[in-house]
């Protein structure tokens, strides 16, 4: 297991500067990084070969004395790719946004979250100032979109007026805050295609702060007893029953294997992270996850 290549990505604390409508993550108590987790984090780092780290939030740049923690922590910085995904808040001027870039002692990737939620608290020309510093520094640049219909791809044309940059799609799922104020992507039927997806997440394994490693980045990290889903040691999670289930088998197989298969499933269950939510509340797929 140690020969196989991981990618880390690390969730430093949960505090962030906008308070978006769909986010999750603000409900979860915005502490930050303990030394014995950062401690934990380079030990898996040299015991597995993780090809790249990329830190997310919360906003992760409130969180950078811990994120060069870890990568001053590494025995070269030269083989690691490094990420962020950020609300981009630093980059009202080009001075502010050089100064952020700078102060990390390493990054290769810098992915802005951008869409009608954050829009409400990024302005527009920010992301410009911050292509064109990430353009200056080498540094690759794209954009996130959160969706809750096609139509909120309208912002996708104004973006590419800026310049010529990878935009990414995500639909906005039914859970915590999106949930609450009725945000989420509505498919309009089931789409029994899901059941032959595996977790979109499973080759990258998550820190997810005050919580431990987990192959999870999205609802189970972010639902009730989501401290379950995660172990103190990348070891340990690698070892456990979960990592194996969630890494090596389809939704389809799951259900199978736990004896749900007959399970009724709504048009919501369409995207594999809602899928994974729901049957991770059954019993039956408890216990062969060992959960
Ligand atoms: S910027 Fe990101 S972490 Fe912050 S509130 Fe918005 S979605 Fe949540
Ligand atoms: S909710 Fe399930 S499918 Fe989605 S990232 Fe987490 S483990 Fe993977």
């Amino acid at each position: 297991m140690a020969n196989k290549k991981f990618k880390l990505c690390i969730l430093p604390g949960y505090r962030c500067n906008f308070a978006c409508a769909h986010c999750s993550a603000t409900l979860k108590t915005p502490q930050r990084l303990a030394d014995s987790e950062i401690q934990s984090i380079l030990a898996a780092i040299k015991a597995y070969s993780v090809t790249s780290l990329h830190f997310v939030g919360g906003e992760p740049t409130l969180y950078i004395a811990d994120i060069n923690r870890i990568l001053s922590g590494l025995a070269s910085l030269k083989h690691t790719k490094v990420r962020i995904t950020t609300n981009g808040h630093f980059g009202a001027t080009k001075k502010s946004a050089k100064a952020v870039l700078a102060s990390l002692l390493k990054l290769d990737y810098l992915q802005l979250s951008y869409d009608k939620f954050h829009r409400e608290f990024l302005p527009f020309k920010n992301i410009r100032t911050l292509y064109n510093v990430c353009l200056e520094a080498g540094v690759e640049f794209s954009v996130a979109i959160s969706i809750q219909s096609p139509l909120d791809l309208v912002l996708a044309p104004q973006l590419k007026k800026i310049g010529d940059f990878p935009i990414g799609v995500l639909k906005v799922m039914p859970a915590g805050s999106a949930r609450e104020n009725n945000l989420a992507y509505r498919y309009p039927s089931f789409d029994k295609r899901v059941l032959s997806k595996k977790c979109p997440n499973h080759k990258t394994i998550t820190y997810m702060c005050g919580e431990g490693f987990t192959s999870c980045c999205s609802l189970l990290s972010f639902g009730e007893g989501s401290a379950r889903f995660a172990h103190p040691t990348m070891r340990a999670h690698l070892n456990s029953d979960f990592y194996k289930l969630i890494s090596r088998h389809s939704f389809g197989e799951i259900m199978r294997m736990s004896g749900v298969a007959s399970t009724p499933l709504s048009p919501d269950h369409s995207s594999p992270c809602t899928l994974c939510a729901h049957l991770f509340k059954l019993g039956p797929v408890r216990n062969i996850a060992g959960i």
